[in-house]
């Protein structure tokens, strides 16, 4: 069992940076939870423990002393950066360990690879809770809160799933872990803002104006809305308005999309799979293997029935 320590910094009376309606203790909590649930639902072998799952303050020796009590494998804190600045960085020790260097290399470029920001560099510093662990250690800053464009991406929601899937991407190959349901081709994925962007004029392939700014907020989502009524119109004759509001009447003209399946609701179904934080491979509006587990994953994580077939409860999870 591979034992895996993350530390969202900060924490009760402690906000940690603060920029651009943000609270940096907030963000990690987000960040670090995903990376957790993540790691448990898609890998074998490894078992997570964090220093909080609420909005308290534990002390850095209480962090530390959490970790090397549990024998962990492996310390990872999570942090948001602030003052003048851009872009990820990573810090270990710099007492240096072998092994803390190995790490560093195999985590900063797999979490780069995800984020796809300014690398600001692998360094070091006597940081507390690197001193005070007695396992490998690393402390992530992911972007200043402070600078209005990465503000921008740290609001996104998709985007804090980049940052987690990083960092779980790293874990798996520093430690070489097994399993991987729902684990996305990073090469695919790599530059995940992209992936939004094509989405965006994807929908914009229909007429519709929406920003293409990469991040998935809720006009993106509006704008897949419009594209499921033109299409249930078009091919199901719905009926429907297409104002990209879900209501009772779009609901309800919802139709089960499954394995086989070719075409642009597919293409919906995929681009609301992946910015729920799902691989589904290339969006392609092909629905294959790669898509089903996806759905299956989705529909085991909200607690639906499982049965790979994108039906009216999966469709209004999605959305
Ligand atoms: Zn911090």
């Amino acid at each position: 069992m591979v034992k895996i320590f993350i530390d969202p910094g900060h924490g009760g009376s402690d906000p940690g940076a603060v920029g651009n309606g943000l609270k940096e203790k907030d963000l990690v909590l987000t960040i670090s939870r995903h990376i957790r649930d993540m790691l448990l639902a898609e890998y074998k072998g490894v078992s997570v423990k964090m220093s909080r799952d609420s909005d308290v303050y534990p002390t850095f020796a209480e962090r530390a002393n959490m970790a090397n009590n549990w024998g962990a494998d492996y310390f990872c804190s999570i942090h948001i950066n602030a003052a003048g600045g851009t872009g990820f960085e990573t810090f270990i020790h710099n007492s240096r360990s072998t092994k803390s260097v190995a790490y560093q290399n195999v985590m900063h470029s797999a979490i780069l690879a995800e984020m796809d920001v300014r690398d600001r560099g692998k360094k070091d510093a006597n940081f507390a809770v690197l001193r005070l662990t007695k396992m490998p250690a690393i402390l992530t800053e992911n972007l200043f809160i402070d600078n209005t464009h990465d503000a921008k991406l740290l609001k996104d929601a998709a985007f804090l799933k980049k940052v987690a899937r990083g960092h779980v991407e790293g874990f798996a190959k520093a430690f070489k872990l097994k399993g991987g349901t729902s684990k996305p081709d990073s090469s695919k994925l790599k530059g995940g803002d992209s992936v939004i962007r094509a989405i965006q004029e994807f929908i914009n392939s229909y007429g519709f104006e929406i920003k293409a700014d990469g991040i998935a907020g809720p006009e993106t989502m509006r704008g897949l809305i419009m594209v499921l009524q033109t299409e249930l119109n078009k091919q199901f004759a719905a009926g429907l308005q297409v104002d990209g509001i879900l209501g009772p009447k779009t609901e309800a003209a919802f139709v089960n999309v499954r394995v086989g399946a070719r075409g642009n609701l597919t293409k919906v179904l995929q681009a609301l799979l992946y910015i729920n934080g799902y691989d589904v491979g290339t969006i392609d509006g092909i629905f294959g293997n790669k898509t089903e587990k996806a759905v299956r994953s989705f529909q085991k994580g909200k607690g639906l029935s499982v049965d790979g077939v994108a039906g009216r409860n999966t469709w209004r999870a999605l959305l």
